[in-house]
């Protein structure tokens, strides 16, 4: 079997799938991206469509070093998530080929279903229990929190208390059943984190997202040591190597790779073994579309130290694939149950393509403080 083209869809809100065709008819799917830079990785992902066409598909380790060490300069951000979409695509062509889901290919079945968590996003605590008992209702028994104001530039004693009132707040509306998880966008210090986190501890938090930048191992260590919460981190990393200091230094409980920027799902395979070796769980990003979360779907039925899945619903049921897979998934008390088809498991509507097309011309939003307009991180 060789490769013959490989093709990328701009579709809305917001993705780019990727499909890889063979001269035996079997085509695979990907999704290559980076959040507001989709035309870059789709023009890193046609530089490897040169070397890729007339290769065979079912050598993806093979495939992908060369994708990554024939470069000189390793990995960043746009390549590797170039070559996560492309592995993808090949991993779901292979599975194709021998009629096995990739979950058999990478271990068989651990578990048949896998829990997902969503977001509750809104500018106050009302809007966000508004949003969790949403997501309540529909099933969820795991929600994620992103609390505004974003920073404690001024008012550090009104920041830290509003920051812990909320997450009480959020806790006593859902209740001691419901897991939440709280994301930081790595926009505090590591000194304004500890006492945050320190406040909400007493409402068990089912991790801490990114208390700061990834940047600093050193300062992730100084306030993973000074709390007792569940620490996570990770979607800015790409390569097994970003990850190793994080167990090294004990500054994680939970790595969250992007199955679409860290490399692919082996990649996060192996990352996910590095991490088991630290009992430390995987909990991987994806503010993606259903391809993305086919992948991750097929990485949670295989690996053992697999947390939960994330739905970030920017358009409700589009994560879940409503309208771009011929079967969407389901979530059922808070968990997808895995399928037995080949590869990803998905079958993409490709009519739906063209339907929702875009020009693939996004940015991510500018945040600036409100009293003096200083950037905020996004
Ligand atoms: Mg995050």
């Amino acid at each position: 079997m060789k490769i013959t083209n490989l093709e990328i869809f701009h579709v809305q809100p917001r993705w780019s799938f990727l499909k890889i065709s063979t001269d035996d008819g079997i085509v695979g799917w990907g999704e290559p991206i980076l959040e507001g830079r989709a035309k870059t990785v789709e023009a890193a992902v046609m530089e490897y469509k040169k070397f890729l066409i007339g290769q065979d598909p079912l050598r993806t380790e093979y495939l992908w070093q060369s994708m990554y060490r024939n470069t000189f300069y390793r990995g960043g951000v746009i390549m590797m998530s170039a070559i996560s979409g492309i592995e993808q695509a090949l991993l779901d062509i292979k599975g194709k080929h021998y009629g096995l889901p990739i979950y058999e290919m990478l271990g068989g079945v651990y578990r048949d279903k896998i829990r997902i968590y969503g977001h509750c996003w809104g500018a106050t605590t009302e809007k966000i229990i508004t949003r969790a008992l949403e997501r309540q209702e529909k099933g969820f028994t795991a929600i994620k929190i992103l609390v505004e104001p974003f920073t404690a530039n001024r008012g550090v004693k009104k920041y830290i208390e509003s920051q812990i009132t909320c997450f009480a707040e959020i806790r006593a509306a859902l209740g001691d059943e419901m897991d939440i998880a709280i994301d930081f966008h790595g926009r505090l210090t590591p000194d304004i984190a500890i006492q945050v986190i320190r406040g909400i501890e007493k409402y068990y938090p089912l991790f801490v997202e990114e208390a700061c930048l990834p940047e600093n191992t050193d300062a992730m260590a100084r306030i993973s040591a000074a709390v007792g919460t569940s620490m996570a981190t990770g979607e800015r990393l790409v390569g097994r190597g970003a990850f190793r200091p994080l167990f090294e230094s004990g500054a994680v409980d939970v790595v969250q790779p992007d199955l679409c920027h860290a490399g692919g799902i082996m990649e996060v395979k192996k990352i996910a073994a590095m991490a088991e070796t630290y009992y430390c769980k995987v909990a991987p990003h994806n503010p993606l579309g259903p391809i993305s979360l086919a992948a991750n779907i097929q990485l949670g039925a295989c690996t053992p130290n697999f947390l939960i899945a994330e739905h970030f619903g920017m358009k409700e049921e589009w994560d879940l694939g409503e309208g771009y897979l011929a079967e969407q998934f389901v979530v059922e008390d808070g968990y997808i149950r895995i399928n037995d088809k080949p590869g990803l498991g998905i079958e993409v509507n490709e009519d739906m393509l063209s339907e929702r097309s875009f020009d693939g011309n996004w940015d991510s939003p500018r945040l600036y403080a409100e009293d003096d307009e200083t950037i905020i991180d996004w």
